[in-house]
């Protein structure tokens, strides 16, 4: 039995015959995308018909520290759907993950973008952007788990307890929460405030 995400039907085990033995055998390892014909069953066991285009994340692959956040990267997709439930654009944003740390690009990062994005669609959104008393934005904010939102400096003293974060963590927590596919390779976590 395997597990796939697929992106048609969503996360889907499979019963495959031999799999020591069957051609699929180059497929079947973790991290790897393709095309397949599928012969999906709603009540039972579903079945791979065929493949085409395997791709496999060779640097990703060659790389512990690439490899381990991929690894953490897909657990956390796979705990944020149920099993069959379809979901495109999850499978959309896995997949450019894993092609942008296969490029070379920071894995940290990119694993920060997509734990943001994942606790977006559980409805957790935080106010990072702006003051929680006066809305204004761009400044060196602090955290307020009080307000589960940003403060500016001079709404520091609302909360004695605030969290003493520095401003650029939150400024770029604040950039990953908004972010999108295409701005993905722009994002470097050297921004300054
Ligand atoms: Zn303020």
């Amino acid at each position: 039995m395997v597990k796939i995400f697929t992106e048609k039907s969503g996360k889907r085990m499979f019963f495959v015959n031999h799999a020591g033995k069957s051609r699929l055998n180059s497929m079947l390892q973790p991290l790897v995308t393709a095309d397949m014909l599928l012969k999906i069953n709603d009540d039972g066991l579903s079945y791979i018909d065929d493949f085409q285009d395997v791709q496999v994340y060779k640097k990703i692959n060659a790389d512990l520290f690439a490899l381990s956040y991929a690894t953490y990267v897909l657990a956390l997709a796979d705990a944020s759907i149920h099993d069959n439930q379809v979901d495109p654009a999850l499978f959309a944003f896995l997949e450019k993950t894993l092609l942008l740390m296969e490029e070379g690009l920071d894995y940290e990062v990119l694993t920060n973008i997509f734990e943001i994005q994942i606790l977006s669609r559980f409805g957790v959104i935080l106010n990072l952007h702006e003051c929680c008393f006066c809305h204004r934005v761009g400044l060196p904010f602090d955290y307020s788990f009080r307000y589960s939102g940003v403060l500016c400096p001079d709404h520091y003293d609302r909360d004695e307890r605030r969290a003493h974060w520095h401003p650029n963590v939150l400024y770029l927590l604040d950039q990953f929460q908004a972010v999108r596919f295409i701005e993905l390779e722009t994002i470097s976590p050297q921004a300054e405030m």
